[in-house]
C-alpha cells in the first residue's frame, strides 16, 4: 500500500517540480529587472550630469567675462580721471610722471581687451555645445524612458506569468500528502527551485552524485521518500531502467 502512496505522491510532485522549476525560471527573470531599472537610470544620470558640467562652465566663462569687463571700465575710468588731471599740473616733469601711468593703465586696458575677446569665444563655444548637449539629452531622455517602459511591460508580464503558474500550483498542492508537500517545498526554497529529482544514469539528476545501489533500490521499492545524500534531494526513477 506504501508502495501505491508514495509512487502516487511522487507522480503529483513530478507535475508540481515542472511548475515550479518554471515559477522559479519566471522570478529569477522578475527579480534581474529592477537591476536592469537601475542600469537605465544610471545612463540618465550621466547625461545629467554632463549637461550640467557643460552648464557649469558657461557660466564660469561668463561670470569671468563679465568681471574682465568691470575691470575694463574701472581702467577706462581711471585713465579718463588721470587725463583730465594732466591740464592742472605745473611742471613738465609731473606731466610726464602722469602721461607715463596713463600709458600704463591703457597697456592694462589693452590686455583686458585682448581677454575679453577670448572670453567671449570662450562663452559663444560653450553655449553651442551646451545647446548639442540639452538636445542630446532630450533625445537619450525619451529614448531610455522607453527602454525603462519596455523592461517594466516584461516584468508585468512575467508577473502576470508567475501568478498563472501560482494558481496552477495551488491546484495541485493541495493532492499532496501535507508531510510530503512540506518537505518537498522546504527543499525546494533551499535548492532554488530544484527539490525532486531523476536518477539518471545511476547518479543524482540534481547534483550528478553517484548514488550507491542500495539507494536506487530504494527508490525503485518507493516505499518512503528518498533523498540524495549529496544534495538532499528527492529521487524518483523515470522508469525502471534508471
Ligand atoms: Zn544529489
Amino acid at each position: 500500500m506504501a508502495t501505491i502512496v508514495i509512487t502516487e505522491q511522487i507522480n503529483i510532485l513530478r507535475e508540481l517540480q515542472t511548475l515550479d522549476a518554471q515559477l522559479y525560471a519566471l522570478r529569477r527573470q522578475l527579480n534581474a529587472k529592477p537591476e536592469q531599472i537601475n542600469q537605465i537610470k544610471t545612463v540618465q544620470q550621466q547625461l545629467v550630469q554632463q549637461a550640467q558640467a557643460i552648464e557649469a562652465r558657461y557660466k564660469a566663462a561668463e561670470l569671468k567675462k563679465n568681471q574682465k569687463e568691470m575691470e575694463l571700465g574701472q581702467k577706462e575710468e581711471q585713465i579718463k580721471k588721470l587725463q583730465g588731471q594732466l591740464f592742472q599740473l605745473k611742471t613738465n616733469k609731473e606731466y610726464s610722471a602722469m602721461q607715463h601711468e596713463i600709458e600704463g593703465f591703457k597697456a592694462d586696458k589693452s590686455v583686458l581687451e585682448e581677454e575679453i575677446l577670448k572670453l567671449m569665444d570662450e562663452v559663444e563655444q560653450v553655449k553651442a555645445s551646451m545647446a548639442v548637449e540639452r538636445q542630446n539629452l532630450k533625445a537619450k531622455e525619451t529614448e531610455t524612458n522607453s527602454q525603462i517602459a519596455v523592461v517594466e511591460a516584461e516584468a508585468q508580464k512575467l508577473k502576470e506569468s508567475a501568478d498563472q503558474l501560482t494558481a496552477q500550483r495551488g491546484e495541485i498542492r493541495v493532492k499532496v500528502d501535507p508531510s510530503i508537500l512540506a518537505k518537498y517545498e522546504q527543499i525546494l526554497e533551499r535548492k532554488e527551485g530544484v527539490a525532486l529529482v531523476p536518477v539518471r544514469a545511476g547518479s543524482c539528476g540534481g547534483c550528478n552524485m553517484l548514488l550507491p545501489p542500495q539507494l536506487i533500490n530504494e527508490v525503485h521499492m518507493a516505499q518512503r521518500l528518498v533523498l540524495c545524500e549529496a544534495c538532499a534531494r528527492i529521487l524518483y526513477v523515470v522508469d525502471a531502467a534508471s
